[in-house]
Order: C-alpha cells, then sequence, then structure tokens
C-alpha cells in the first residue's frame, strides 16, 4: 500500500475542462477478465432539480442479459430504505443501438445485451434527503452515498468501479475517499464495498488539512457560511484522531476525510476512510454544542476501528439486498459511544464533569424505560431494523437503545476488566485483542467476543453476559462506582404526582403521546392520541398539565376528561409517584487511593 501512497492522495482540484465522458473503447483496451470496471460518469447538468445523472459503461462477459441492481439499504444504518425509488429513465444502448431494459425485481433491471461486449446505461437519481445515508443535490452542491446512487452488475460485486465527476457550473471540487485514478474528479473504488463506503462531495465546501503518522486527514465543511469554525473544528479533531491512535496504538486507514454538512440536521455516518456528519453551523459558537459535536466526530471515527474493521461477522460481505441481522450491534456502537466521549475528555476537549455527566443521563434514560426488563442488549442489536430505525409509540415500553444501554455496558465492564486485572488491563485491551484476533476478513461472534474479554479480565464473565447482555437484568452499576471512585449524587425529589404520559400539543389541544407501561395512566385505560380536555371538571390548558398535576398529590383519584376519536369519555386515574431517577454522577471524596488512581488513569490522556 505505500507505493501508492502518492495516487491515493485527496484530488481537490479546479476544474478548467469538463473531462470527457468515459469511452468504451477504454473499457476494451483494457483486460477482458473479471476485473473488468464499471465506468461511471456523474453529473449535474441541473442541479437545481435536484438531480444526479449517471451514464455507466458495463462490460457484459459478451452475455445475452445482464442484471443491475442497485442497494436497497447501506451499511452502518440498519434500515431497508428502498434506495431504488429515486431511479427514473433507466435506458441502455450499444453502438448507439436502443436495448430492451426490463424491470426484473423492485430494485432490479434486466438488460438484453444483444452480444455487445459493453452496454452503457443511463439513468437519473432524484436527491433530496437530507441525511448522512442518502442523497442531496441542490444548486450548492451535492453530497453522494454510493448505495442511493449506483446500479452495479447483481454478479459483479468484486470488479473494480470507476467514477468521473462532472461537477455542476460554477462547482470546483470533489471530494471523497476512494483513490484518486489520475486525472481531474477521477476516482476508483477497488471494489462495490468500497463505492458504497466513500461518499462523494460536490461543490465548493470548505476543506482543512492535518497530518498524523504521515497519514493525510481532511475536514470538509460543507455551508460554513463565516458562522462554523473550521480552524478550531480541525485543530480540535487532530486532538481526537491523535487520542484515538493512543487507544488503539495506530491509524487503520491511509488518509480520512471528515465531511461535515452544516446543514442544521444531525447525524453521524462512518466508513472505513470516512465519515459523514450532520450538525448545525452554529455548533462551534456555544460549548455544549461543540462538545456534541466533537463526541459525534469522535463516535464516528473509532468506528475506522470498531465496525468497519473489526466487525461482527454477519456484517460482511454485505448483502445489500436484505436485512443482515447481528446481535453485536451493542458492542459495534454502545462500546464506540462509550470510548466516543471519553476521548473527548481525554483529549481536553470536554471536562470531567461532562464526562460524568453524560454516563448519568444514560443510566437515567436506560432506568427509567420499561423496554429495558423486556429486550435485551443482544435482542435490541438484532431486531435494530424493525424496531430501532421503525420506532413508535410504544417502543419505550418494549425496547431499549443498543446505544444507550451498550455505552453502559462498555462502562461496566471496563471497570471489571480493571479490577479483575488489578488495573493492569482495560476495556481498550479487549478491543486491541479482539482486532488482533478478528479484524479484517473474520470478524467475530458474540461467544467470541465474550472469549476475548474473558481472557483479558482473566476472569469468567458468564453471570455478568447472562444478565447484562443476553438477559434483561436490571444493571448494577455499583462495582463500576467502586473501580473509579464514583458515586450518585442525591435522586431529584419527587414531590408532584405522577399520570405517566408524555404529551404533544397540536392547534392547541393536549393530547396523549406515549403512555407508560406500568403507569397510572396505564392502569386507568388512557390512551394514545386521546385529548386531554379537563381534569376534575376544570378545562386543563395545552401547557399546563404539569401545572395541574401539581395542585394533587400521589394517590389522590382525579376524574380526567379526554377525547378519544371525537367521543367525551371520563377516566379515573389514581395518581401515583414517579420512579426513583438516579442523581448525578460525581466524585466520591471518600474513595479510597486505588480507586482515586484507576480514575485519574481513566481520564487522563493517553492512559
Ligand atoms: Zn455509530
Amino acid at each position: 500500500m505505500k507505493a501508492t501512497v502518492v495516487s491515493l492522495l485527496l484530488v481537490v482540484t479546479s476544474v478548467t475542462t469538463l473531462p470527457a465522458p468515459v469511452a468504451a473503447q477504454a473499457v476494451s483496451a483494457t483486460s477482458r477478465s473479471a476485473a473488468e470496471p464499471i465506468q461511471y460518469t456523474v453529473a449535474f447538468p441541473a442541479p437545481h432539480t435536484h438531480y444526479v445523472e449517471i451514464t455507466a459503461v458495463v462490460p457484459t462477459s459478451r452475455r445475452p442479459t445482464v442484471e443491475l441492481m442497485m442497494a436497497v439499504w447501506t451499511p452502518g444504518s440498519y434500515l431497508v430504505r428502498e434506495f431504488e425509488r429515486n431511479v427514473e429513465g433507466v435506458v441502455a444502448t450499444a453502438s448507439g443501438r436502443a436495448l430492451t431494459v426490463e424491470k426484473s425485481d423492485k430494485n432490479r433491471w434486466r438488460i438484453t445485451t444483444t452480444g455487445a461486449s459493453t452496454i452503457e446505461v443511463r439513468y437519473r437519481v432524484y436527491g433530496r434527503e437530507m441525511s448522512v445515508r442518502t442523497n442531496w443535490i441542490d444548486a450548492g452542491f451535492a453530497l453522494l452515498n454510493g448505495a442511493p446512487t449506483f446500479l452495479t452488475l447483481t454478479d459483479g460485486l468484486a470488479r473494480p468501479h470507476d467514477v468521473t465527476i462532472v461537477p455542476a457550473q460554477g462547482w470546483s471540487k470533489s471530494f471523497t475517499a476512494m483513490p484518486a485514478a489520475g486525472g481531474t474528479h477521477r476516482y476508483r473504488a477497488a471494489d462495490f464495498d468500497t463505492l458504497v463506503d466513500s461518499p462523494i462531495l460536490v461543490g465548493n465546501a470548505a476543506a482543512y488539512e492535518f497530518t498524523i503518522d504521515g497519514k493525510r486527514h481532511l475536514l470538509v465543511n460543507e455551508g460554513e457560511a463565516g458562522v462554523f469554525d473550521g480552524a478550531m473544528a480541525a485543530r480540535d479533531l487532530e486532538a481526537i484522531v491523535k487520542e484515538c491512535r493512543r487507544i488503539w496504538g495506530f491509524l487503520p486507514y491511509d488518509r480520512y476525510v471528515f465531511f461535515n454538512l452544516l446543514t442544521e440536521r444531525s447525524g453521524g455516518l462512518e466508513h472505513k476512510d470516512s465519515s459523514v456528519l450532520m450538525a448545525s453551523r452554529w455548533a462551534t459558537r456555544t460549548r455544549g454544542a461543540y462538545v456534541s459535536w466533537l463526541e459525534l466526530a469522535s463516535h464516528e471515527l473509532l468506528h475506522a476501528w470498531n465496525v468497519k474493521r473489526l466487525r461482527p461477522v454477519e456484517l460482511g460481505p454485505f448483502n445489500y439486498e436484505q436485512e443482515v441481522n447481528t446481535r453485536s450491534l451493542w458492542i459495534a456502537e454502545g462500546i464506540t459511544d462509550y470510548f466516543a466521549d471519553l476521548v473527548v475528555t481525554r483529549a481536553g476537549l470536554s471536562s470531567r464533569d461532562q464526562l460524568l455527566g453524560s454516563i448519568a443521563t444514560r443510566v437515567n434514560e436506560l432506568q427509567t424505560s420499561p423496554g429495558r426488563l423486556v429486550q435485551s442488549a443482544e435482542q435490541a442489536s438484532f431486531d435494530a431494523w424493525i424496531k430501532y430505525y421503525r420506532p413508535d409509540e410504544n417502543s419505550n415500553n418494549t425496547t431499549v437503545s443498543y446505544y444507550t444501554k451498550g455505552a453502559l455496558l462498555g462502562f461496566l465492564l471496563d471497570a471489571k476488566v480493571r479490577k479483575a486485572t488489578a488495573g493492569k488491563r482495560r476495556l481498550e485491551d479487549v478491543m486491541i485483542a479482539a482486532y488482533q484476533k478478528y479484524a479484517g476478513d473474520r470478524g467475530y461472534t458474540p461467544d467470541q467476543f465474550r472469549a476475548v474479554a474473558e481472557q483479558v479480565a482473566g476472569v469468567s464473565l458468564g453471570e455478568f453476559w447472562a444478565g447484562a447482555v443476553t438477559g434483561t437484568a436490571d444493571l448494577d452499576y455499583s462495582e463500576a462506582l467502586e473501580v473509579f471512585g464514583l458515586r450518585f449524587g442525591p435522586a431529584p425529589e419527587r414531590d408532584s404526582p405522577w399520570l405517566g404520559v408524555t404529551t404533544r400539543s397540536e392547534a392547541g389541544r393536549l393530547l396523549v403521546s406515549q403512555v407508560r407501561r406500568g403507569s397510572p395512566a396505564e392502569a386507568a385505560g388512557i390512551n394514545v392520541d386521546d385529548e386531554i380536555i379537563a381534569m376534575d371538571e376544570f378545562r386543563v390548558a395545552a401547557d399546563r398539565l404539569d401545572a395541574r398535576l401539581d395542585q394533587y398529590r400521589a394517590g389522590d383519584r382525579v376524574r380526567v376528561m379526554v377525547a378519544r376519536r371525537d367521543q367525551l369519555l371520563g377516566v379515573v386515574v389514581t395518581l401515583g409517584t414517579e420512579p426513583a431517577r438516579y442523581g448525578r454522577l460525581v466524585i466520591d471524596p471518600m474513595a479510597p487511593e486505588a480507586a482515586v488512581q484507576q480514575r485519574t488513569r481513566w481520564l487522563q490522556p493517553g492512559s
């Protein structure tokens, strides 16, 4: 890989002339092996209409028909999104002759080649969904993800996929982590996986560069608008990359791009050599928002190790046409989240109290979710496609977040390993050992990951796993608090009586959004979408529910007037007491010296 460093460098070029469309002759000049590339030309003749126009020169191996497909989902975002719904106008030609194109499945097209060795396929893709996993095209810029953009041969994923970009008028730059292929805006993905894993940003984004271990890192900011402080963000990202490298001992890529779209949306998606972040352009203006942005960047960067290279066995090679279930997203996402916040603190970019605050927030989120007693961390991982990514009004009662619980499992596991080894080993060592054993093509099974953790800890983790990972027992935080010399501060007061609903205001109406399992509202038969009109003969204004509840005490019986599908009903509720919450996570002043040392080591840079 070293020899190709120069050609691997990201190309940031100005357009002087538009590159010529890739000619079919160029293909025949290359080898006729199975490795013959598909060559795409990606153009934006009218970006304000939100379309990208694709021309693909597709080798056929002289088969009478070929079948092309579009991925229905994209790795890292576990939902079938039916990207093919945005494809239109698929036509094919061979030497200028029109070929028959037939839709053969929701996301497949069968083309009769009439024996041609290469065919040219043209189509348009509509892109106006601003998210890290979809396409956005407008007059200002385009973000293209591989999965929702490129049709490929159903049986040719291993071949190179070449991309030539023709920027819209007025756009001068294209960015992608795909290796440059020589020439302006030309790139080559070694295979379809790389193409899908290499988002492309075209426009006039601002770019900031830094080098660590001789490896180029690029922060590409779209939409700074003189508000987002790109130079500061790049400086702080450099500290984050260094801290991640300290944890893992090396950088796993040749170069890395942070695509940062300041579009007033949120989210992040990891790739092997890049990540796409979405945030507010005001994110550098306030401390809290900035720390959140740094934690997001840290999370996506950590994925370069955890999930893109060290991965659950099921997550590769990908079947792009159906769901891929794995029990290990709590490791891939939750443990990543645990380290993400820790890295930002260790890099000196967030305070110890901010870190402890985010752990306590996760504890309260988990402990107040009835779904924690229904769904285990492994089940939550497995059913991500049909539950986490498809939440409804009952989700909090029946599901648990593998991010939230997974991060807490990381915290508990870190403490367990430290305790079992008298501080000599940590969760980092588990991840590194797992990386050494399973990164790359192998992937780990749940049992293999557990075995690595047990080897590093030198003790059995069977009981912990049975309760916390594969089971739904409540988590026990006491050991971790003891190891790190922490304690929970006093729990918040619970004066107000509790009904157990969340509500929304719609056109001045107070509507029930969720009814919590085990709550007084559930017991009394208050339903989701009921409109709360009155309590004990007095009207409740849309913004006055809490104030009205404050007039009662736990145990009081209240007659609640609701409208359900326009019918008025009286429901008698016996108000309760809100389930206990944990207080703030704070330093334990009585902690023994060993715990103080452990905590110091946990938080300090390079620890
Ligand atoms: Zn993630």
